[in-house]
């Protein structure tokens, strides 16, 4: 079957959600029986987000093979159940790296190397690479920021190239935008929105579909106007109020139609096969009453609450397979050093130390690991979350008092987190870390072990330093199980306290791994522990249907 492409741009202003759009459509598109994949094309100059701080651009996303990505393709995995590949997060970056390196390769000899074609040819061939390297018979591809940026023209342009190259059945565009309200009036207001389509047509994309962003009620009326001014079939003008949950937007989508539409435009024929069965019954799900679970995430980025989202969805995707409601606070590490805070970490039934650089802050972070533990609260340690725990341990079981990583004291005189042999000679910062999917061991008879179900485990990683073997056996000797390691044996994957309920913390990010149907089985154990100990009335609940 020849590729189909699904293209959406954002228009008025970003952060409309248009990536959760985006997955929720892949979705779709893929519960109508067809092979997706999503691609986000990112319009700014880092090679990719690794070197960004999480601040500026909140989580990065790791993939299989160690791509650092965009947090949207976190969106797209877990919505779509998909896993994806390093050709669908593209960055102006990326492109021009490409483009002159092959230039200074001789590549283009004689030649002037221009926007168009050099540079729109090299993103065309990436966007094809997609399908190439995942199967997809459908793509979807997501242009970041808003139409009228200079960085997204060479993007724009290559999205229109692509329906004259491809053919009109084989491309849809969606344009996303958001709808202005004006209080003083209580009315939403469609201008932006049309001028925000007449500049996409003024680079050459005209929209088969609008969908309309609000906080407030579209009417039809307002669909009808939105139609007429821009140009498209008024079943192609979609409302989108914003939803309740993020895992609404598929069922909204669905009841709008838009699959459908969009196959019908393709010429396709909808096969059915997997059906939204999974979807409806997270709904459902999601607005029943339920008892609470107070969880605290302690972090050092939490002014940005979207520097831990897979965090965050992965705690709710546990949450909702039990049962219960997710209270999640967010608890500053560097207040947790000037004895602020603490109310939180006290009233919380578990807590979070999710990942992290530097040392600002850190501190907080092994005080929260130390209150877990001697106060047998569950706990859940994320790569960073691992370290503070062992530190922690160092200091306080072991008695070595000034235990520490040497990310953060160069010069501890008990480095029991060091840097990794293989990173001792790495200078440069972009994308050299310890990435992507790794294999771990799990011990017979530890909590993980229980928790997986199974031996070999294969989890995303991004992460310089490790757990210093030279330790080992004061670790062991005092309590700590070293319950999941490399296969070779060299590397401490996953570390439990044997006495207590829940202390468990991993070298690698299971927080990416974890699906809104099928939670990750450490978020779960989590969880449920927290849930048993303080009698918060959690399981018993009908399996949800699987996704695929
Ligand atoms: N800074 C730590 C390391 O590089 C932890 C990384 C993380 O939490 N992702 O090993």
């Amino acid at each position: 079957m020849q590729t189909k492409y699904v293209f959406l741009t954002g228009g008025v202003v970003s952060s409309v959600g248009k990536g959760v759009t985006a997955a929720a459509l892949g979705r779709l598109l893929k519960s109508h029986g067809f092979k997706v994949a999503i691609q986000k094309l990112d319009p700014y100059i880092n090679v990719d987000p690794g070197t960004m701080s999480p601040y500026q651009h909140g989580e990065v996303f790791v993939l299989d093979d160690g791509a650092e990505t965009d947090l949207d393709l976190g969106h797209y995995e877990r919505f779509a159940d998909i896993r994806l590949n390093k050709v669908c997060n593209v960055t102006t970056g990326q492109v021009y790296a490409e483009v002159i390196s092959r230039e200074r390769h001789g590549d283009y000899l004689g030649g002037t190397i221009q926007t168009i074609p050099h540079v729109t040819n090299e993103i065309k061939r990436r966007i094809q690479q997609v399908a190439q390297t995942t199967g997809a018979e459908i793509v979807l591809c997501e242009v970041g920021g808003t139409v009228g940026d200079i960085e997204s023209e060479p993007f724009l342009e290559t999205l229109r190239q692509l329906r004259s190259n491809l053919g009109r059945e084989n491309t849809f565009y969606i344009h996303v935008t958001w709808l202005v309200y004006l209080a003083a009036t209580k009315e939403l207001k469609t201008k932006p929105t049309q001028h925000s389509v007449r500049q996409l047509r003024s680079v050459g994309i005209s929209p088969d579909m609008i969908i309309a962003r609000s906080d407030h009620e579209v009417t039809h009326d307002l669909c009808e106007k939105i139609a007429a001014f821009c140009d498209v079939d008024i079943n192609a003008v979609v409302p989108m109020e914003t939803a309740d949950s993020l895992y609404d937007v598929p069922i909204k989508l669905e009841e709008a139609k838009v699959g459908e539409y969009i196959i019908q435009h393709f010429g396709l024929e909808s096969r059915q096969s997997a059906g939204m069965e999974g979807w409806h019954w997270l709904s459902k799900q999601i607005h029943k009453e339920k008892p609470k679970v107070k969880i605290a995430l302690v972090g050092k980025y939490i002014e940005l609450q979207d520097a831990y989202i897979s965090v965050r969805e992965a705690l709710e995707h546990a949450c909702l397979h039990l049962g219960v409601e997710l209270d999640l606070s967010w608890v500053h590490s560097a207040d947790l050093e000037r004895s602020r805070g603490w109310g939180l970490v006290q009233s919380a039934h578990g807590i979070v130390v999710p990942g992290g650089f530097g040392q600002r802050g850190i501190e907080g972070k092994i005080a929260a690991s130390r209150y877990a533990r001697e106060h047998k609260v569950p706990y859940l340690g994320l790569c960073l979350g691992m370290q503070t725990m062992c530190i922690e341990f160092a200091r306080h079981i072991n008695d070595t008092e000034d235990a520490n990583s040497t990310e953060f004291d160069p010069n501890t005189a008990h480095p029991v987190i060091s840097l990794m042999p293989d990173q001792q000679h790495i200078t440069d910062k972009g994308g050299t870390m310890r990435l992507g999917l790794y294999p771990c061991e799990l011990q017979e008879g530890s909590i993980s072990r229980r928790a997986y179900g199974v031996e070999r485990i294969d989890e995303r990683h991004r992460h310089r330093f490790e757990f210093n073997n030279a330790y080992r056996k004061p670790f062991e000797e005092n309590g700590m199980r070293f319950a999941g390691m490399s296969p070779d044996g060299r590397l401490v994957e996953v570390i439990e306290l044997v006495d207590h309920p829940f202390m468990v913390a991993s070298q690698f990010h299971p927080e990416f791994l974890s699906r809104p149907t099928r939670p990750h089985p450490l978020f779960r154990e989590f969880i449920r522990t927290a849930c048993e100990i303080n009698q918060i009335c959690c399981g018993n609940l009908e399996v949800p249907p699987d996704f695929d």
